[in-house]
């Protein structure tokens, strides 16, 4: 069962874990304590493959209450999670939506047996309740290494980004991405999202060299990311771009900013950032 984790290490103190479906998760060990940042679907033991990682105490620190971040909480003694995302993780702790979720991921990194996952081999979810409530400007000092809590709001209403100032790192997850969504009526405005990357990249600025995502091949990104998306957001501000038409959680019509390869996953002109945003939801 722990072989339905895969484990890859990213330096010294962290560790990159995807899940069966192929959603990237990260443990992070300091001096005293480790820190799981997201825990994937919930399918399989978890707790298992990061005991088999480090003997320190583990806090698990959420990202977003999305179906492919946060359902493995549930198996943790501590874990945290913005309040703003109460909603969108009711939504998303529905087991239809983690076995369609599990089943879909065979086009995106999830493994063959994702198919055979039924709603009794999922890791129940941990109730709301539970969660600490997380908040940019929150720090955690593990011993060597500290996580800095920044924002990351519009993917869904309670995202924050995390950067690692002594590794140099950021985790950008889903907040900002080559693929962002922002197309779900939970999520911000592009006019909103845009201000919201304006204070994210001031707050971090030299501050960084390395980028961690949590979904694609490898689970790295571009340094530049931050200022590509932006400029993303511009354009569709502007009316300057491609809108390559996509299909939304439930099948709505769409619209990709900036066309895509599918063949390669990479945009067309080059550029490093990308977003997935309801033409009807731009201011
Ligand atoms: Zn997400």
């Amino acid at each position: 069962m722990t072989d339905r984790f895969r484990t890859q290490p990213v330096n010294d103190r962290i560790t990159r874990i995807t899940d069966i479906a192929g959603t990237h998760m990260y443990l992070v060990k300091g001096d005293r304590e480790a820190a799981l940042l997201d825990t994937g679907v919930g399918c399989g033991p978890l707790d298992e493959c990061v005991r088999a990682l480090t003997d320190l105490p583990v806090k698990v620190i959420i990202t977003h209450g999305h179906v492919d971040h946060a359902m493995g909480a549930g198996a943790f003694p501590e874990a945290w999670l913005s309040p703003l995302d109460r909603e969108v993780y009711a939504e998303h702790s529905a087991p239809d939506r983690r076995v369609g979720y599990i089943h879909g991921s065979t086009v995106t990194g999830g493994l063959p047996e994702t198919a055979e996952v039924t709603a009794e081999m999922l890791t129940p979810p941990r109730p709301f309740d539970q969660f600490r409530p997380l908040r940019p400007g929150d720090t955690f000092d593990l011993g060597g290494v500290t996580l800095e809590i920044n924002e990351g709001a519009g993917h869904t209403p309670g995202c924050v980004t995390i950067l690692i100032p002594e590794l140099r790192t950021l985790l950008l997850g889903d907040a900002c991405n080559p693929f962002t969504y922002l197309f779900d009526p939970s999520c911000s405005t592009v006019t909103e999202y845009r201000e919201m990357l304006l204070r994210l990249r001031a707050a971090v600025a030299g501050r960084y060299d390395r980028v961690l995502l949590c979904h694609g091949p490898g689970g790295e990104g571009d340094p530049g990311l931050i200022d590509s998306v932006i400029a993303v957001c511009g354009d569709i501000l502007r009316g300057e771009t491609d809108d390559q038409p996509f299909r939304g959680f439930h099948g709505e019509a769409v619209c990709i900013a900036k066309a895509m390869d599918f063949t390669t996953f990479t945009r067309v002109d080059g550029g490093s950032g990308n977003i997935v945003y309801d033409p009807a939801r731009v201011r």
